[in-house]
């Protein structure tokens, strides 16, 4: 993993009165599961989306490893960086495969370890890769969709996982699987994750610390799930 540092970042969207994102200064340690809890509006997604410079900042900076994501071109962007959605984000023109193989054959993998890799992801991810490969993303449900959503993240192997509420509408017995493979790939290949949950026993299960966030994404705790629970 690598860390990730947010100084004093900030997002006013054009027209608003206010920020977004109000100055928030957050240190990640490298492969660590840091979980954003917060209501609705408060600005997580916001937040995510300025790490994974889909928007740009109005103020401070972000650094990865130590790098400035700024001075980061797209290509080394998306080797660092997996991002999965709730709306699971799939291009609806691409099969499921197409859609996972994305980052590996945009980073120019040899096309049989692309395919290997693409069977890997949707094993890991609980769908059969022979019945689901060639489906387009319509012809999947919600909670499948966002399986190929993570899938898809993970598929280059990133060491930063960047995940908005990914889980939400994937059945609860799958949900459990997915949170434990989270669980192994951070304590086995030591993948920073920042995961955005509104499901408190989500956030108590798979995360190292916890931000508590408040209007304009103001921390109002940042701790250990055991702190948390005893203050
Ligand atoms: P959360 O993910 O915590 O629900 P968001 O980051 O989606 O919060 O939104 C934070 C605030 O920014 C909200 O008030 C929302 O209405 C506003 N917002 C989000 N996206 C835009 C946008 N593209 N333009 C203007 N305002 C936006
Ligand atoms: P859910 O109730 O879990 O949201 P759906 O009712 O959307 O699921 O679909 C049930 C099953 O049928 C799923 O396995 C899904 O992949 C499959 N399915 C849904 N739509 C299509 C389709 N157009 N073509 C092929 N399979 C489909």
């Amino acid at each position: 993993g690598a860390t990730i540092e947010l100084e004093a970042l900030t997002k006013r969207y054009p027209g608003s009165a206010l920020p977004a994102v109000e100055s928030v200064t957050l240190d990640i340690r490298a492969g660590e599961t840091v979980i954003l809890v917060g209501p609705s509006g408060c600005g997580k997604s916001t937040l995510l989306k300025m790490i994974n410079r889909l928007i740009e900042p109005t103020g401070g900076r972000i650094r990865i490893g130590g790098e400035d994501v700024t001075d980061m071109d797209p290509v080394r962007l998306r080797r660092t960086i997996g991002y999965a959605i709730q709306a699971s984000g799939l291009f609806p023109h691409m099969t499921v495969a197409q859609n996972v193989a994305l980052v590996p054959k945009m980073l120019r993998w040899p096309a049989a370890r692309v395919r290997a890799r693409v069977e890997e992801m949707l094993d890991l991810v609980g769908l059969d890769p022979a019945e689901f490969h060639g489906r387009y993303p319509r012809q999947l449900s919600g909670g499948q969709q966002q399986r190929v959503g993570v899938a898809r993240a993970l598929a280059a192997d990133p060491p930063v996982l960047l995940m908005d509420e990914p889980f939400g509408a994937v059945d609860p017995i799958t949900r459990d699987h997915l949170q434990d493979e989270l669980i192994r790939l951070q304590r086995e290949l030591h993948k920073t994750i920042v995961f955005v949950t509104h499901d408190f026993d989500e956030a108590i299960k798979i995360g190292d610390r916890i931000a508590v966030l408040r209007e304009r994404s103001h921390i109002a705790q940042f701790d250990t799930p055991e702190a948390i629970l005893t203050h």
